[in-house]
C-alpha cells in the first residue's frame, strides 16, 4: 500500500503558477507515491502527471459544477435514478487521488464520509419499489471502504433490492494497486457475477504489480470493463488509445467506454472538440479488434442521459453546435458555450 500525498511541494521541481495553486485551493491536490512514481517528467506534457497537477485554467470562465442536477435526481440519499431500470449508488465521497479531470470534483472539499448501513437498506429498498435491476456503486472510490461493508453494500442491493446487475466504479488499481486487498477481491467473488469499471486512461498506467492485480481480479471471477475519459494532452491521439485499448483487452479488460470530457467547472483544458473525438474512433476502427473499440459516451447537460456515438457517427451542427439526439428521441444541441 503507497502514501497518499496531498503537499503541492511534492510536485517539485514542477513550479505551479499563481492560478494553479488558487485552483489547488477550489479542487485540493491529492495523489498516492504509487501513482507519482509512474511520471516520467514532472511537466504537463506527462500524461501521469497532467492527470494530478493543478492547472490554473481549471478556475477559468463560468462554468456549472453540477450540469447533469445529480444531487436533484436523488430519491433517497446517495442514489442517483436518471434512467429506467438504473441507479447509480454514491457509497463515499473520497478517493485515492484527485483526478484533475474528474466531473465529481465540486466535492473534494467536503467532509470525508461514506453512506450508512441504514441508507444502504433504504437505497435498496428503494431499487426494490422502483423496479431497478443494475445498480452502478460508485462515488468517490467504493474500493477505499472496508472489505466487509463493501461486500455488505453488494449483497443488500442483490438480496434485499432484488438487482439483477452489480458494478462498482473503482480507479484504485490503477492509482494503488497495492491498496486492493486479497480480503476485498475474496468477499466480491462470494457476491458474482460483479462488474468492475476500472478507469485506465493511458498506457503509461500499466505496471507489473498493477497487471498482477488484473489478473487475481480475473481469478476471483469479476468481470473487469474500463471506462476512460477521453483527454486533451493525455490520450487524444489514435496511436495512444489503439496502444491503451488493445493492451485492455490483453489483460482481459474489456474497454466500455470512452467519455466525453464533460462541461463541467474545473475541466476544461481537457476538453477535445466532439469531431475530433468520433474522428479518433473513425482512425481505429477496423485496425484493431473490434472488441477493443469502446463506445464513445457524451453526458448531455440538463440531466438528459449519454448518447452513445460511435465511429460511422456523422455530427450534423446548429447555431454552432452539435445536434445530438438522446435515447428518448430528443434532440439537443452540445457545444463548449452551452
Ligand atoms: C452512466 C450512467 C448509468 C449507466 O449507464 P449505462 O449506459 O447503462 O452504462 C446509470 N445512471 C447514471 C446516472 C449514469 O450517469
Ligand atoms: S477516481 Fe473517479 S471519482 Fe475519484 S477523483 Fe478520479 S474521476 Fe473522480
Amino acid at each position: 500500500m503507497s502514501r497518499i500525498v496531498t503537499g503541492l511541494n511534492t510536485l517539485e521541481p514542477f513550479v505551479l503558477t499563481r492560478e494553479a495553486v488558487a485552483a489547488a485551493g477550489e479542487f485540493p491536490f491529492k495523489t498516492t507515491e504509487y501513482y507519482l512514481s509512474l511520471v516520467r517528467s514532472c511537466s504537463e506534457d506527462d500524461p501521469v502527471f497532467r492527470q494530478i497537477v493543478p492547472s490554473g485554467e481549471e478556475i477559468a470562465g463560468n462554468y456549472p459544477s453540477d450540469p447533469f442536477m445529480e444531487e436533484e435526481k436523488m430519491p433517497v440519499p446517495h442514489l442517483i435514478h436518471r434512467y429506467p431500470q438504473r441507479a447509480v449508488f454514491l457509497a463515499n465521497n473520497f478517493c485515492a487521488s484527485n483526478c484533475r479531470h474528474c466531473m465529481r470534483k465540486r466535492i473534494w472539499k467536503e467532509k470525508p464520509s461514506s453512506a450508512s448501513l441504514e441508507e444502504v437498506r433504504e437505497a435498496a429498498d428503494y431499487c426494490r419499489r422502483s423496479g431497478i435491476e443494475d445498480v452502478i456503486i460508485s462515488g468517490g472510490d467504493p474500493f477505499l471502504l472496508p472489505p466487509e461493508f463493501l461486500g455488505e453494500i453488494a449483497t443488500l442491493f442483490r438480496k434485499r433490492g432484488g438487482v439483477k446487475v452489480l458494478r462498482i466504479g473503482t480507479r484504485l488499481p490503477v492509482v494503488d494497486p497495492g491498496r486492493v486487498s486479497g480480503k476485498l477481491l475474496k468477499t466480491l467473488s462470494h457476491v458474482s457475477p460483479i462488474y468492475i469499471m476500472l478507469h485506465y486512461n493511458h498506457p503509461a498506467e500499466w505496471t507489473p504489480q498493477g497487471d498482477e492485480l488484473l489478473r487475481k481480479m480475473g481469478t476471483c471471477g469479476l468481470i473487469l470493463m474500463n471506462q476512460s475519459v477521453l483527454l486533451k494532452g493525455v490520450n487524444d491521439e489514435a496511436s495512444v488509445l489503439g496502444e491503451l485499448f488493445m493492451g485492455l483487452l490483453e489483460r482481459g479488460v474489456k474497454p466500455y467506454y470512452i467519455h466525453q470530457c464533460d462541461l463541467v467547472r474545473g475541466v476544461t483544458h481537457f476538453w477535445v472538440d466532439l469531431s475530433r473525438s468520433v474522428g479518433l474512433l473513425r482512425e481505429l476502427q477496423g485496425y484493431i479488434s473490434g472488441l477493443a473499440l469502446p463506445y464513445l459516451a457524451v453526458d448531455v447537460p440538463g440531466g438528459l442521459g449519454k448518447v452513445l456515438l460511435g465511429p460511422s457517427d456523422s455530427l450534423p451542427r446548429k447555431e454552432g453546435k452539435y445536434l445530438l439526439r438522446t435515447y428518448t428521441g430528443r434532440e439537443v444541441l452540445y457545444g463548449f458555450d452551452s
